[in-house]
């Protein structure tokens, strides 16, 4: 053994200089009784607490860990010698709950005592360790002090780490699945004129999505004509036409963004939220490839024995356009949960998704597209929406808050 020891530990420990003459060390059992052991694992924990409290900087925590927890000579260690292996046959069950105890403990509060440190440094705007280099810098034995020497079997410092926000998740799952069908992904600005976002959608003048109830306007924008005024999109269907703009067909294309409405907050409703579109334009596409595409994808995303029905519905791009619902998978589609009517349905067994439909005609015009000639569909869903359903989320302003403590259940 080197002087110092493979640890570089056994200088504090058995450091018995008078400066340092108050410094818990483990004294050997003569007594094994219970009594006797908890008077020496109160001691133990006291000296613990006492210590974890002194550390205050990177350096001397390493120190501290190293002091309880090395494996050469560390605190532990010696319990495990003096209290277990010396323990007579009839008291080593006990000393053997004592000592796992004790090291639990003794984990629980370096690690504590580390996020701490860190804490602190963080707060305070300071790099980590930076005591440690000015210390080693100034030290005339080339700066090799017992706390800097590394044992890998110990415990690192933990730094958090970020997780996905589970809408940005839930958006790239789905985009995932259309990928997989050969879809490309699409991007368009989200602050539009009103042509991309109404007019080349075939949205009629009077039609209430143009309402200033519903759509966000920049101000200021009086006088310009009505097609150029800018507006936050209210849907990322202008991505659709933007794109059939750049591309002839055959087009297969998935649009995920952040769209705004001007809606109060509730636990439904934000003026963000985030939608996927898709569009599929080519020679014969009909309503069973939309009908196929859009189930295979709702059973990729919540499971194989999820089913889908089309309900006619009405959409100023689509014709015919119908609103997609699927099974509910919280009854499994019965309606009736644990004995009572399903919440998550109202007892129906089926769960609005989506808006869907083969694209209207007149919006081939505005891209110079021969409605004689190709057909496709698209469809729309909001991205919020699926991921209250996947994660159990029961109010959607827990998305744009950025409350750590719920986004830290998807790290
Ligand atoms: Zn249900």
């Amino acid at each position: 053994m080197s002087e110092r020891g493979p640890s570089g530990a056994d200088e504090i420990i058995f450091d018995m200089s008078p400066k340092k003459k108050s410094e818990y060390s483990v004294p050997k059992l003569k007594d094994f009784s219970a009594v006797a052991l908890e008077k020496a694992a109160k001691d133990f924990l006291s000296a613990l607490a006492t210590e974890s409290k002194a550390a205050g900087s990177e350096a001397e925590w390493k120190i501290f860990r190293d002091r309880w927890m090395a494996r050469a000579n560390g605190l532990l260690t010696q319990i495990n010698e003096s209290w277990l292996k010396a323990a007579p046959k009839d008291a080593k069950r006990a000393a053997g709950q004592c000592v796992n105890e004790l090291k639990a403990k003794v984990e629980e509060i370096v690690g504590a005592t580390s996020e701490r440190i860190l804490n602190q440094a963080h707060s305070k705007g300071r790099p980590v360790g930076r005591a440690k280099t000015r210390d080693s810098a100034s030290d005339p034995h080339g700066g090799e002090s017992p706390g800097d020497r590394i044992d890998i079997t110990l415990p690192g410092i933990r730094r958090p780490i970020g997780a996905e926000h589970p809408v940005i998740r839930t958006s790239r799952e789905m985009v995932a699945i259309f990928q997989r069908l050969g879809y490309s992904v699409a991007e368009g600005p989200v602050v539009e004129t009103d042509y991309y976002n109404f007019e080349s959608l075939n949205f009629p003048p009077n039609h209430p999505a143009r309402d200033t109830q519903d759509t966000l306007f920049i101000a200021g924008q009086e006088s310009k004509p009505l097609r150029d005024r800018l507006l936050l999109r209210t849907h990322t269907s202008p991505v659709q036409i933007r794109t059939m703009q750049k591309m002839k067909p055959p087009v297969r294309v998935v649009c995920p963004g952040k769209v705004h409405r001007n809606d109060a907050l509730d636990a439904t409703h934000s003026p963000i939220f985030h939608q996927i579109e898709g569009l599929a334009v080519d020679t014969n596409i009909t309503f069973s490839d939309l009908k196929g595409t859009l189930d295979h994808a709702m059973k990729a995303m919540f499971g194989s024995s999820v089913k889908t029905r089309f309900y006619p519905s009405f959409f100023p791009f689509t014709e015919p356009s119908a609103d997609v619902q699927i099974s509910c998978i919280f009854c499994d589609g019965k309606g009736v949960r644990d004995g009572a009517p399903c919440r998550n349905c109202k007892a129906s067994g089926w769960i609005e998704l989506l808006g869907c439909g083969m694209v209207d005609p007149n919006v081939y015009g505005f891209v110079d597209y021969d409605a004689s000639k190709v057909s496709g569909f698209a469809f729309g869903m909001g991205v919020e929406r699926i991921a209250i359903l996947k994660y159990g989320v029961d109010d959607i302003q827990l998305f744009f808050q950025g409350d750590v403590r719920f986004l830290e259940q998807f790290g």
